[in-house]
């Protein structure tokens, strides 16, 4: 089959990759010239079964108001919010119930499974090297903040996932640099989660792919599709090229392609951000990746680098880097790794998270025949793209996928 994929970042990639690996003729059609440009580029990098979680959580809506006047916040919101985004935000209330969260998360944590089972396949097949580390560390410091992390511990023991509640004086055991300045009540460690870096990785994938035989067609944007019979139609400015299918993994700008087709979902664009840092004094900078619970901002090693990131902003879309956010980043930085580097001169970097209100991805058919999706991967597209791109594959291909999908189409959205 001739197969279409519309975007090059992480989770197109993985798609491409899969498909090529099942015989098809592959085209990757991506408006920038190189893959992972947007959200899969400045990632925080964790790829963790164990922390991948909807934020709609009990509690949440709680901790976000508490939160809205202080200085550093894991959140931001623009005073002028939009209609779109109400809409959205009543949506992600209802989720954050407790069976809705289990819910959630169990179809979350079932793609991120199964993607660290194919990524660890790939890694090893390959001899791929993207700055891998191991253990992911979720640091309390309070007691309030674990209390309320509990339904999501007890769900961890449920599903079997590996990992074990550690003291202060333990976490500095596993983080021998974790700053003793800064009150720390508890953490949890997640011994078989790991983190790495998401566009040096994907570009590793792209070269594999193209030597399966997939194309990469860059500067390309796609304006429309169109489906006619059994056929799709990909409309690139004056060109338009067919295909015997199309998935479409353009992050959150699948919507303008898929509304046109009348295939509407609340998918929205949660605006994060990054600061990455030359790491001055490897003593005490990070050994692999961690997670401050209070400000949901991760901290990550990547190489002789390391990654600082987090934050929701909502109603704020564009490339504009805004100081409240960047203040969040430089903060959890020095609370935890004062020494490693110099946060004020980081690289910053924002991007949209393709968010939906329960946060579990789309992947699959469309109501428009020969139309796949693989979307809505949120907070934890680095975490569940290959399993995603798996997935894909096997579907297009008219297969059943390896894992149980139920929660994981459209058909969740009616
Ligand atoms: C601050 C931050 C921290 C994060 N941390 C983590 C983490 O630790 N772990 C994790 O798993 N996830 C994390 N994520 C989420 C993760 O980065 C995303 O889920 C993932 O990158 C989404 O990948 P994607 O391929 O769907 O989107 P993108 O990387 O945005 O790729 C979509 C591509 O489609 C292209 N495109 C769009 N429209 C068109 C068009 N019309 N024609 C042609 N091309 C088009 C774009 O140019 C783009 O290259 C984080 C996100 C942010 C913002």
């Amino acid at each position: 089959m001739q197969v279409a994929v519309i975007g090059g970042g992480v989770i197109g990639v993985c798609t491409a990759y899969f498909l090529a690996a099942a015989g098809h003729e592959v085209v990757v059609v991506e408006r920038y010239g190189n893959v992972a440009q947007e959200t899969s580029s400045g990632n925080a990098g964790i790829i963790a079964p164990g922390y991948v979680a909807p934020w709609a959580a009990p509690g949440m809506p709680r901790k976000i108001l508490s939160y809205l006047f202080k200085s550093e916040s894991p959140v931001l919101l623009k005073p002028a919010m939009n209609r779109e985004l109400w809409r959205w935000a009543r949506m992600w209330l209802k989720e954050c119930e407790l069976d809705r969260y289990r819910t959630n998360r169990t179809r979350m944590q079932r793609v991120a499974s199964y993607s660290r089972e194919l990524l660890q396949k790939l890694t090893e097949h390959y001899a791929l090297d993207y700055e891998q580390t191991a253990g992911v560390l979720q640091l309390f410091r309070s007691r309030r903040e674990l209390d309320l992390a509990r339904p999501a511990i007890d769900l961890l023991t449920e599903s079997g996932l590996a990992h074990r509640m550690v003291d202060a004086d333990e976490a500095r055991l596993i983080e021998p640099a974790l700053s003793a300045h800064t009150p720390l009540a508890a953490a949890l460690h997640l011994p078989q989660d790991e983190s790495g870096n998401c566009p040096l990785f994907t570009r590793q994938l792209r070269h594999i792919a193209e030597s399966m035989g997939a194309e990469f067609h860059f500067n390309s944007h796609v304006s429309a599709i169109s489906s006619e019979g059994a056929r799709v139609s990909i409309h690139i400015g004056e060109r338009t090229f067919s295909a015997d299918a199309v998935v479409i993994a353009a992050g959150f700008d699948s919507i303008h392609l898929l509304e046109p087709l009348g295939v509407h979902i609340p998918l929205y664009p949660v605006k994060g951000y990054s600061a990455t840092a030359v790491i001055k004094d490897f003593e005490q900078a990070p050994l692999s990746a961690l997670i401050d619970e209070s400000y949901n901002v991760a901290i990550t090693r990547m190489g002789s680098r390391v990654r600082v990131a987090g934050i929701a902003d909502l109603g704020s879309r564009g490339p504009e880097l805004r100081e409240a956010a960047l203040r969040t980043l430089v903060k959890v930085g020095d609370d935890w790794f004062p020494n490693a580097a110099n946060y004020h001169t980081a690289n910053y970097w924002c991007g949209l998270r393709p968010m939906l209100p329960d946060e579990a991805p789309l992947l699959g058919a469309t109501t428009v025949d020969n139309v796949f999706v693989n979307i809505g991967h949120g907070s934890a597209g680095w975490a569940m793209a290959a399993g995603s791109g798996k997935i894909l594959s096997d579907l297009v291909s008219g297969h059943a996928p390896d894992i149980d999908m139920s929660g994981l189409t459209l058909a969740r959205y009616g």
